[in-house]
């Protein structure tokens, strides 16, 4: 498997901020808390349900829980936690796999893959869950799911307990078994544990521990009719992997107690050796401008706001790895945001900021002009073409130069010109009266001086005209004699790469577009995406599929690895080169 995905990054050895987690192992490891032969001391896993694409929040799981794993020398498994099956679908496992290592993780483990799936396990949740009925810890409740509901009580007002729980264990049994044997409809019978329905905790009031669904599963087929619950198979499928430290977002403390309930009884009907895995939570990732709640992200895909799960625009790893984003980026903003017990807002230019700070040094620069206008230079000499040269990265001058021509015909940024220049704008504009047309430098070319443009009908510059100063090119001695303020990009007519840029920018316009129930469509940025015909240096031609630049002026743009194609890349703005996000 890991061998399918060759960008996979290693993941870093990094050097670890403390926090309450590592204290918490640290402290085991130091009490020999975890000591079973042949098992590492620190055993984590990351436990997604197959039902969708994984979004950033579970970049910050994932690289917790590997993190971990990788820096205690222990083991993380990848585990699908598949007990819905009308929601599940190999699709989503697939693209979880792939997600987990293109962010550079791995399931292996000393090429052992620890790859699981709880559906795996149903018949040891299945013989597990007779075990309790037997021993009178669960009970099969035929009541209706309305009384059900009644019965269970709320916050305020305790349970009432069902009129089948003192039922005897060998008639829960029996009908338990034929509730396996698939005789009676979904709904008729539910298995629940036999806890206390008077408990503060809801999560303790008889939590149901098997449903009948007669549903084809994509995994087990139609071996099933009755399918174990999701608080149920969490911590026995822990238990049967041996894992240490079950690590899980805040939401999920209330659980805790029917975790450690259920591990403790199958504990002592022999199930499980201590000690048994215990389950610890911290702050989900909540991330300004942007939505994580797969049902959320699943509604803009099926409503066409975007074009797919994959869309440069989603946060799901699939979206932000088509967007040009690094997993070496994601690394150092999991790291850097780090864990903790308190809920709270990331604001997304820590985000970008990571994002920057890893594509800086390793993009290779590159030009390229987004909203064209021509500029003709009236005193080049027609079919004439000068090689210039600029650097690959400005940095790092061993990467080496990059060429492209100069002639009479170039393009420049629409903005790099105004007819009546404002206050402070250094670069072209006409001659005025009898101050002369401004003088800029074309970067890595001739200085030149702005002389005229030339308009259609309607007023509209078509072009701007200019004279250049054939001793003033770049790298010539005669450079040195020309001091000019501005300084712009521009790409030759000729050779040019006509190519499609998008520019993506937010796709909402609310920095927290679904806080306290909100309808997160309303906060939509209509303008999350532009798409331009741009041109680029022509040695742009040959870029790849997910190779990254930094286009001087405009940020970092990768070339599509959908929609380019061998010798005409199409462009996405990974992000531009300052922070337009923070407050
Ligand atoms: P669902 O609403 O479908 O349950 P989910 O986002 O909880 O969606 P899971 O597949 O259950 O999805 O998540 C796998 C793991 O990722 C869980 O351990 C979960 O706690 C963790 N996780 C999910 N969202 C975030 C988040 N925003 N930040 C950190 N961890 C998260
Ligand atoms: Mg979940």
């Amino acid at each position: 498997m890991s061998n399918d995905i060759k960008n996979a990054a290693p993941a870093p050895a990094s050097t670890p901020v403390s926090n309450f987690l590592r204290a918490i192992i640290d402290a085991d490891i130091e009490k020999n808390t975890y000591q079973r032969p042949g098992l590492p001391p620190v055993l984590t896993r990351f436990p997604p349900e197959p039902n969708g694409y994984l979004h950033i929040g579970h970049a910050k799981s994932i690289c917790l829980n590997f993190g971990l794993a990788r820096d205690y020398a222990g083991r993380c498994h990848l585990r699908f936690d598949d007990t819905n099956p009308e929601k599940e679908d190999q699709e989503y496992v697939d693209t979880i796999m792939d997600s987990v290592q293109w962010l550079g993780f791995d399931w292996n483990n000393n090429g052992v893959e620890h790859l699981h799936y709880a559906s795996d396990y149903f018949d040891q949740l299945y013989a597990m869950a007779e075990a309790l009925i037997s021993a009178g810890h669960a009970y099969v409740d035929s009541q209706s799911a309305e009384d059900m509901a009644t019965n269970r009580g709320n916050f305020n007002t305790p349970g009432t307990n069902s009129p089948f729980r003192n039922r005897p264990a060998a008639q829960s049994l029996d009908l338990f078994r034929r509730m396996k044997a698939g005789q009676f409809k979904d709904g008729e019978h539910i298995v629940r544990a036999k806890i206390d329905m008077a408990s503060p905790n809801m999560n303790m009031r008889d939590p149901a521990i098997y449903r009948i669904r007669h549903a084809h599963h994509h995994r087990t087929g139609d071996a099933w009719c009755i399918y174990p619950m999701y608080d149920y198979t969490h911590p026995l499928s822990d238990a049967i992997e041996h894992i240490t430290h079950s690590i899980c977002t805040l939401e999920f403390q209330d659980h805790r107690p029917f975790y450690d309930w259920i591990l403790e009884r199958c504990a002592e009907a022999g199930f499980f050796q201590q000690p048994v895995p215990h389950q610890y939570e911290f702050a989900r990732l909540n991330l300004t401008y942007v939505i994580t709640s797969k049902r959320k992200l699943r509604e803009l895909v099926e409503t066409k706001v975007v074009d797919g799960w994959d869309d440069p625009r989603m946060p799901t790893i699939v979206g932000i790895r088509r967007r040009g984003y690094t997993p070496e980026a994601i690394q150092l903003f999991c790291e850097r945001i780090g864990v903790t017990r308190s809920d709270g807002w990331i604001d997304y230019s820590t985000l970008e900021g990571c994002l920057r700070e890893d594509l800086d040094p390793k993009a290779p620069r590159a030009t390229a002009v987004l909203r064209p206008l021509k500029l003709i230079i009236d005193n080049f000499p027609e079919d004439e073409t000068v090689e210039c040269t600029a650097p690959v990265h400005p940095h790092f001058p061993e990467r080496g130069l990059r060429t492209f021509p100069i002639s009479r015909e170039l393009w420049i940024e629409q903005e790099d010109f105004m007819e009546v220049p404002s206050k402070g704008y250094f670069r072209l504009y006409p001659p005025i009266g009898d101050i002369a047309g401004n003088k800029v430098r074309l970067r890595y070319g001739y200085v030149v001086e702005c002389t005229g443009c030339d308009k259609d009908a309607d007023g509209n510059i078509i072009a701007v005209h200019c004279n250049y100063f054939s001793d003033s090119k770049s790298g010539t001695e005669g450079s040195a004699n020309y001091k000019v303020k501005g300084n712009i990009h521009w790409v030759s007519v000729a050779g040019a790469l006509e190519a499609e840029v998008r520019l993506y920018d937010r796709l909402f316009t609310d920095a927290n577009p679904d806080a306290g129930g909100k309808d997160f469509k309303i906060a939509l940025n209509p303008n999350s995406r532009e798409v331009v015909k741009a041109y680029l240096e022509p040695g742009m031609s040959a870029a790849m599929a997910d190779e990254r630049f930094q286009f001087e002026r405009h940020g970092y743009f990768v070339a599509d690895r959908v929609d380019s194609v061998a010798g005409r890349p199409v462009f996405n703005r990974v992000t531009t080169l300052k922070d337009g996000w923070g407050k």
